[in-house]
């Protein structure tokens, strides 16, 4: 591992170039040239697909996509390569646990317990097989401190309660539950526990054996990798209790018109051609991430999201919705729409997000129609700061004249 240089780690990211002042990368992050040259070169360079052809080529391509595993699993402490399952991102990870896991269990008045902050990826999968079986979402509320309010989860849970769904970090407040005493409250009531990542795996990659996590999945294309590409761990037992959601090729190991006996795990759920460019550049990021000290990366993009806080505090009605020291500034300012502000951020180059953040009860919550948010990244500078409090600043003098 090297030591964090801000200015070395800015170089690494082309788009910078172009980008004006990049505070989304919530969104999506950039791209390192390190993920861009090696996806590249597999398109340019690589001939073949994976499990599937014979020839040299492909199974070189196979052996890349496999051991890439092992990098997911080393992420984030997994026992076994096998219990990492590639998926197109957070989103259809959550889904298939919904599809695979949770429904063939749940019967009508089972309960599955949501937090209040989740994105609708860890929301709507779960009220989709609420739908299909006669069980139901139950509300995990937050606390004055906009986390999920700990002190209410012991009486949420009961004999009911088949699954946990709760996010390691919010897309809207950055904030971070104790996951460790969560999973615990949810183990004793015998419910398991779906952790979305999608948010916290660049800011802390999690230890699953150490937090005891059942389920965790996160994208890709947060964590500095393409786009479309994603991962499930599941526990091994947990997993190979699921039978495949999606069918088709290489998912099976025989098949005839009476049916069909699926792969061991993962390749049961990996059904057809998958995205071998994404795994590829994926494990691109992960080996580029490995160089680097990301604690105090976190440190310092956390530092530039306090800076932007406190120099914002001098804007009449400026509200902060910033959970502890996180990176994501999602802020307010009474009087004036989120929508408008952010339209004049663009014509200024400033790229921020404006609405309701895939997160509407959280907005509810919240008791705002929407925010807006600055996410700062490690390659984010001061300068960065400086040009989104003179972009507010004129914004807000533009709508208040
Ligand atoms: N959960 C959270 C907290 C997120 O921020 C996101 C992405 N905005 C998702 C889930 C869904 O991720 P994806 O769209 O990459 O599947």
């Amino acid at each position: 591992m090297t030591l964090f240089n801000p200015a070395y780690f800015r170089q690494q990211f082309p788009a910078l170039a172009d980008a004006g002042v990049y505070l989304d990368s919530a969104a999506t992050a950039l791209k390192p040239q390190a993920v861009i040259d090696a996806t590249q070169h597999y398109y340019s360079l690589s001939a073949g697909t994976v499990h599937r052809s014979q020839h040299a080529a492909a199974r070189k391509l196979t052996e890349r996509y496999e051991s890439a595993r092992a990098q997911v699993a080393r992420l984030i402490n997994a026992p076994d390569a096998r219990s990492i399952i590639w998926t197109r991102g957070t989103t259809e990870a959550i889904n298939l646990v919904a599809q695979s896991a949770l429904l063939p269990l749940l019967r009508p008045g089972d309960e599955i317990l949501v937090s209040e902050a989740e994105h609708h990826a860890n929301l709507v999968p779960w009220l989709m097989v609420a739908q299909q079986s006669g069980a139901r979402v139950v509300k995990w509320p937050l606390g004055a401190d906009r986390l999920p309010d700990m002190a209410q989860l012991p009486a949420l849970l009961n004999e009911k309660t088949r699954l946990l769904a709760l996010g390691q970090m919010s897309n809207v407040t950055g904030g971070q539950p104790d996951l460790a005493q969560a999973i615990r409250l949810a183990h004793a009531a015998g419910a398991k526990v779906m952790v979305d990542g999608a948010q916290g795996v660049v800011h802390c990659p999690p230890d699953v054996q150490a937090l005891d996590i059942d389920f965790y999945a996160f994208s890709g294309h947060k964590l500095y990798g393409p786009m479309g590409i994603g991962a499930l761990y599941g526990k091994a037992e947990l997993l190979a209790a699921m039978s495949p959601w999606q069918g088709g090729g290489k998912m099976l190991s025989q098949v005839d018109f009476s049916g069909f006996t699926p792969q061991p795990v993962p390749w049961r759920f990996e059904a057809g051609t998958p995205n071998v460019a994404g795994v590829i550049g994926l494990s691109a990021a992960l080996e580029w991430l490995e160089q680097i000290d990301m604690q105090a990366a976190e440190r310092w993009s956390s530092d530039l999201a306090g800076l932007a806080e406190e120099q914002l505090q001098q804007i009449p009605g400026f509200r902060s919705f910033r959970c502890g020291a996180s990176s994501l500034l999602s802020f307010d300012i009474a009087g004036l729409h989120h929508s408008d502000i952010v339209t004049l951020l663009a014509e200024s180059g400033v790229a921020v997000r404006a609405g309701q953040h895939c997160a509407q009860p959280l907005m509810a919550a919240l008791g705002v129609s929407g925010t807006l948010r600055a996410s700062f990244a490690p390659y984010n500078t001061r300068q960065d700061v400086n040009a989104l409090v003179r972009a507010i600043q004129h914004a807000f003098t533009l709508l208040t004249e």
